[in-house]
């Protein structure tokens, strides 16, 4: 049993393959770690994964605890959960950190009620500090950071009396750091504890679907905005978004309203991306849309309104309406 308290992560696959999102955390536990003085770990349940895992090793996951079972090739809620409890019993981590994905959201509450530790959702970040209650200073623990009420606030969220912290971070959030193939990851086997009562439902199919537009790849995203609703503005933003190889994305509204699909929405409740070049048409740039796109590298944004809050982070913004200014940026991308 490890006597130090390791920064976890929860790894998680699908049809084989590690999730981006696991990548991303191991990054962050990474720097937590380091800031510690303790080791990085992971935990793994599936089957037929161990090449696979050799990745985590690259982005810094110094031990991983694999569980592999033919019934555990398929996501299913208790027996994933019990597995990475009994993980969580046996290796004693301080922090452990979940995807905030489909996935992560069903397996941490579960993990959290078991253990009677507490856990925060939707991390924006992770940092290592200090709280103090009266006069209690509690050292070294994990500060939980996340928008709270509507996103006017940023919250800090402790839980110093209940080992370990636990928090699920949104997929994007975390920058995944480059990839060292000359690193390299523990594997250690653990024998599967469960029983056959412990699989209560059975994956008898999956039917995966290709997301119709791959935001966090794309380099170039062309935002459509409230102000760039119309079917003729929507049209624009798309066109000027494959005259510059990239994507069309939007805020939450424009997918409220049923224009596009939620794959488009970047923001707090959407995709976070981080993009060469974003441009942001009629979209008033409220804290909510701008969590989700502010680490761009280059921000245009067109806005009939000088004052617009998005102005204040876009390094280029062109005062106009937003048809006027997307026709004649079609037209000069085409001929250049
Ligand atoms: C918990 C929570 C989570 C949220 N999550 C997200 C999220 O993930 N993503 C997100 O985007 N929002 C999110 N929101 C909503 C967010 O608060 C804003 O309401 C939203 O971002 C506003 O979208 P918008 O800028 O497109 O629309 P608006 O705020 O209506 O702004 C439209 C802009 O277009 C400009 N405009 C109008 N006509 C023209 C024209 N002809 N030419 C040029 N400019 C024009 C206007 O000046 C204005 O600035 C969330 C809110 C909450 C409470």
């Amino acid at each position: 049993m490890s006597k130090q308290k390791n920064v976890m992560v929860f790894i998680e696959s699908r049809a084989g393959k590690i999730a981006e999102v696991s990548l991303e955390l191991l990054g962050a536990a990474t720097d937590l770690a380091e800031q510690l003085g303790v080791q990085v770990e992971a935990v793994a349940v599936g089957h037929n994964l161990t090449d696979e895992l050799a990745v985590l090793g690259h982005h810094g996951c110094q031990r991983v605890y694999y569980t592999d079972d033919a019934r555990l090739a398929h996501f299913t809620s208790i027996p994933y959960a019990k597995t990475v409890i009994n993980t969580i019993k046996a290796h004693n981590p301080g922090i452990v950190l979940f995807g905030a994905t489909t996935m992560g959201r069903d397996v941490a509450p579960r993990v959290a009620s078991a253990l009677k530790c507490g856990l925060t959702a939707d991390c924006t970040d992770l940092q290592i500090g200090e709280h103090k209650i009266k006069d209690k200073i509690y050292k070294n623990i994990l500060l939980q950071i996340r928008p709270a009420f509507g996103g006017n606030i940023i919250a800090t969220i402790v839980s110093p009396e209940s080992m370990p912290s636990m928090a699920t971070v949104r997929e994007g959030v975390m920058k995944m750091a480059a990839p060292n193939p000359g690193l390299t990851v523990e594997v250690v086997n653990q024998a599967c504890q469960l029983s056959d009562d412990d699989f209560l439902t059975e994956v008898l199919e999956v039917i995966s679907e290709e997301k119709a537009v791959n935001l966090k790849a794309a380099q170039i995203i062309v935002s459509a905005g409230m102000g760039a609703s119309d079917p003729e503005a929507i049209e624009l933003a798309r066109e000027l978004a494959h005259a510059l190889c990239g994507e069309l994305g939007c805020s939450r509204p424009v997918v409220d309203s049923g224009i596009l699909d939620k794959d488009h929405q970047v923001g707090q409740t959407g995709i976070t991306v981080r993009p060469n070049l974003y441009i942001a048409c009629g979209i008033s740039g409220q804290i909510q849309h701008r969590a989700g796109m502010s680490e761009a590298k280059r921000i245009i944004a067109i806005n009939k309104d000088p004052h617009a809050p998005i102005f204040a982070i876009a390094h280029y913004g062109i005062v106009g309406d937003v048809k006027d200014v997307l026709n004649k940026m079609i037209k000069a991308y085409r001929k250049a």
